[in-house]
């Protein structure tokens, strides 16, 4: 009997260890969504846009404001459903809307106070998360049981015209930052808005100078493809997209990245993280979310009211309740790395939730920072082995990270 055990835990250790079959061929649907799970807590999963300082903007820093970073039943993020869904490095998206950029800092003292946010949460949960700066940091974090949090910051405009905010922000901790938002700024043409530039401004292209100078990684989620392209050209580090997916699924979402964009992001060797956005992920919501918005504003008008007027907001979210968007399912993200990876391999996708911000448009069985298993699941089902999903949940964006930080070294 006692042998017989010995031998059943040797098979099984066997089974689990052998990373070059894929586990799919292998393994019983039960054994593999244990073996997801095991996966998704195994490796340091980053994710590339985590919206939550959005989420806590304007709130003060209280007991019960602590408390919802811990745990809550709002929003998709929070520390006990990350640690549950093995989520252990999300980018912290520090989001500058564009109606900021007609500040007259350009939205700067907004951007430091989500900043402040990030790190009086890593200072005041010490034994729940870190700030990191660098891969070896999450790494470390990660030893010690915490979530670690980098920064983002989506939208350049608070780098203002002055290439200095560059390092600023870098010495702030912000380590990617996404050229701009849904409309154009000083920096470049966003895919959100009518041509400005034709892509980078004159201005822009110093930034991208100084970016790859100071070893912040360049971004390139929401920029227009005329920007993209230049980036590219110009570019001497591997450049990211926080939280974009694929066009060919979606090809009215100009945000969503084209078959030869995803190409040029492989010979860029960067990396691009998957947005799970029900409307950027399929067609069927992109249309549904337009033809709701032009109801709406149509209703709008009848009423004549401005989309700021508190009436206007309960007629539009009274509209969406009445008329919700199609379902989709987590198999959709997976078909987004599915496709990347046939275009360009495995080395060059990664998760980009944009988790907190997306209002819940989410699809079935990824609702929240809880069910990174689900998808490891379903990219084991798909045929993937451990060595490609541990490249997908972090080695492929810290790979990016090192490599820019490595450029920005021996720039100096
Ligand atoms: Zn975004």
């Amino acid at each position: 009997m006692r042998v017989y055990t010995i031998f059943l835990i040797a098979i099984t250790l066997m089974l689990i260890s052998c990373g070059d079959k894929k586990p799919a061929e292998r393994m019983t649907d039960e054994q593999l969504q244990v073996f997801a799970n095991e996966l998704a807590h195994k490796f340091i999963i980053t994710d590339g846009h985590v919206d939550l300082p959005e989420r806590l903007k304007g709130i003060k820093f209280t007991a019960d404001s602590i408390n919802t970073v811990v745990s809550t039943k709002k929003g998709d993020f929070d520390f006990e459903r990350a640690k549950k869904g093995g989520l252990s490095a999300p980018f912290m998206s520090i989001y500058i809307p564009s109606s900021y950029q007609k500040n007259s800092d350009n939205g700067k003292s907004y951007a430091d106070s989500l900043i402040d946010w990030v790190d009086l949460i890593a200072g005041k949960l010490p034994d729940k998360f870190a700030l990191a700066k660098t891969p070896a940091e999450v790494e470390t974090n990660f030893k010690a049981g915490k979530i670690s949090l980098p920064k983002g910051m989506e939208n350049g405009a608070p780098i203002g015209n002055d290439l200095k905010n560059v390092k600023y922000f870098y010495d702030r901790g912000v380590r990617y930052i996404t050229l701009t938002h849904s409309k154009n700024n000083e920096i470049c043409d966003s895919s959100g808005d009518t041509t400005k530039w034709n892509g980078l401004s004159p201005f822009g292209k110093e930034v991208v100078k100084e970016m790859n100078g100071i070893g912040i990684m360049i971004d390139i989620s929401h920029v227009d493809d005329s920007t993209f392209y230049q980036v590219i050209r110009l570019t001497k580090a591997p450049c990211i997209a926080s939280h974009s997916s694929c066009r060919y699924f979606a090809p009215s979402v100009r945000r969503d990245m084209t078959d030869d964009m995803i190409k040029k992001m492989g010979e860029n060797d960067g990396v691009i993280a998957v947005n799970f956005y029900t409307a950027f992920i399929d067609s069927a919501v992109a249309n549904h979310q337009r033809n709701s918005s032009v109801q709406i504003k149509k209703l709008l008008k009848e009423k004549n009211l401005k989309q700021s007027d508190t009436l206007a907001k309960r007629i539009s979210s009274q509209f969406r309740k009445e008329h919700p968007s199609p379902e989709v399912d987590i198999e959709r993200v997976v078909d987004h790395i599915d496709h990347i990876v046939a275009l360009i391999g495995i080395d060059h996708v990664a998760f980009g939730s944009d988790f907190d911000g997306v209002d819940g448009m989410l699809p079935k069985g990824l609702e929240d920072v809880s069910m990174y298993p689900n998808l490891v699941y379903h990219l084991l089902k798909r045929g993937y082995t451990e060595d490609d999903i541990e490249k997908i949940c972090y080695k492929n964006v810290w790979r990016v990270w090192n490599k820019v930080e490595e450029v920005a070294r021996n720039r100096k």
